[in-house]
């Protein structure tokens, strides 16, 4: 409540809530295949009687246990198209050389890097009580903690979560970011997520072998949030984990803050605190949330408005290292490492231009790098790189992806699809901003200068 008043007429001198700054179209450098299948995209998820029957497909595609006619790995035909379309624009690759490879194509582009993720992950549906994702929900006696034997024995999950993760690990390098889904290690980790008890020391012992071999190829870790019956136990382990990891400068972990949460603004002022008792630096990505259809409504703020305000005070705030009863003319502020994932125009925009302006005066502000969806909001990011610093560098854009199979990949696919459905007025602006892209080349193969 305290951040949200303290930072609330910054807001008004930005103008976040009124029309977007200016910004360059940058689509003109997208490539004129990437910029084709965009514009297909982009024009299928903005008409509802193309994209129903899509999410139909794709939701039947994705169940396990289909006929091999039907399966996306084995069925050529049914491979290709989904290759072609909804695979290419949203995903690295299949393989690790095709991901090597579309890292590398990201980079020429002028992104800093990219955020890969191993997409397995398990979702909670508030409203049907129920787990989707990685095995059977498992049922434990909070008194009592994890069954033995599940403590005891290997559990195949959490390697199979640990095996991907390290692998993802290797196709990167020091200006990326890993990004990792803790519920992917299945329902051991999730039931003691949920009961807010240790985590067996087979996935504490797997963390700490993800983050040491990040911290060793100079890889940053972005730790996902995700539903609210798991969240508080993310990010205690996350926070645990920047105590041990983010010793220097350079945060190697950053927990994610949902804004659209009502108890947002109190746990970052907490972990704040810890941040600054026990010296270490805060990595703080900022999401607005993504689970406002699964979670309890009652958690998340009313309205829209009230979730950019939220996202705005606390970006803004930390660039202006302002936040609560942290600077100003209160305590010293803690050493921050903020990332701003978002497609809101408005909100990037506001950001990196109190960033710059900041820098130019000489007043203090936190390093910030700015994260879209591969195949999502190419105008933002563009836009963004189109944008020349005061050091001559563009900002620090990256695009963020996953890889792996095509079965592998499909329930990413879907949520990727479902977003642009709930998205409606962004992916019109995008489509329309993709179609004067297109207009524009054209216009130039027959105009001659
Ligand atoms: C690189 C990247 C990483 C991400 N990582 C995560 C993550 O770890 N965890 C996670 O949860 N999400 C994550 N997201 C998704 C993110 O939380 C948003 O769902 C998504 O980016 C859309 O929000 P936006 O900021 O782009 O802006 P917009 O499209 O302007 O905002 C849409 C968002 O506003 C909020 N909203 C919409 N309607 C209402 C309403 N009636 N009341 C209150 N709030 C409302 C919802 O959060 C919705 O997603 C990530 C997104 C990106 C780009």
């Amino acid at each position: 409540m305290f951040l949200q008043s303290r930072a609330a007429h910054t807001i008004q001198s930005h103008a976040v809530t009124k029309e977007p700054l200016p910004i360059a179209s940058g689509l003109s450098a997208l490539p004129n295949k990437m910029l084709g299948r965009s514009l297909l995209i982009a024009t299928i998820s903005s008409k509802s009687y193309l994209l129903v029957p899509c999410l139909k497909l794709l939701s039947f595609l994705s169940k396990p246990g289909g006929s091999r006619l039907l399966s996306v790995d084995k069925n050529p035909f049914i491979h290709a198209i989904l290759r072609k379309t909804f695979y290419d624009q949203f995903c690295a690759g299949e393989t690790r050389k095709d991901t090597v490879s579309t890292i590398k194509g990201l980079k020429d582009m002028g992104f800093r890097g990219v955020i890969m993720t191993f997409a397995k992950e398990t979702v909670f549906d508030h409203r049907t009580k129920t787990e989707h994702g990685v095995g059977e929900a498992l049922l434990i006696n909070k008194e009592k903690g994890l069954p033995v034997e599940s403590v005891n024995t290997q559990n195949a999950d959490i390697d199979t979560w640990r095996k991907g993760t390290l692998e993802t690990i290797d196709l990167l390098e020091g200006t990326d970011y890993l990004a990792v889904k803790l519920t992917g290690a299945g329902p051991t980790v999730t039931a003691a997520f949920a009961d807010q008890i240790p985590l067996p020391k087979q996935m504490t012992d797997a963390l700490d072998e993800i983050a040491t071999k990040c911290q060793q190829r100079d890889v940053r870790i972005l730790v996902d949030a995700e539903s609210q019956r798991f969240q508080w136990g993310i990010l205690d382990t996350t926070l645990n984990l920047m105590r041990k990891f983010n010793r220097s400068d350079r945060a190697i972990i950053y927990n994610t803050y949902q804004a659209y949460l009502k108890s947002t603004a109190s746990t970052i002022q907490k972990h704040m605190e810890a941040a600054s008792k026990e010296n270490f630096t805060l990595g703080l990505k900022l999401v607005r949330g993504a689970y406002i259809n699964s979670d309890e409504r009652s958690l998340i703020h009313d309205t829209k408005e009230d979730t950019d305000s939220a996202y705005n005070t606390i970006a803004l705030g930390a660039l202006k290292q302002e936040i609560g009863k942290y600077g100003g003319d209160g305590l010293p502020f803690p050493k921050v490492n903020l990332f701003l994932a978002s497609h809101n125009k408005p909100s990037v925009l506001a950001a990196h231009a109190l960033h710059q302006s900041r820098i130019q005066v000489g007043l203090p502000t936190v390093p910030v790098g700015f994260g879209q969806l591969q195949g999502m909001s190419d105008e933002v990011s563009f836009g963004l790189l189109a944008l020349k610093q005061k050091d001559g560098q563009t900002p620090e854009v990256y695009k963020c992806s996953t890889w792996g199979s095509m079965s592998e990949c499909l329930a990413y696919l879907l949520r990727r699809a479902v977003e642009n459905r709930d998205a409606v007025s962004r992916t019109g602006d995008e489509l329309n901003a993709l179609r004067s892209e297109a207009w524009r080349r054209m216009k130039g193969m027959f105009i001659s200068p």
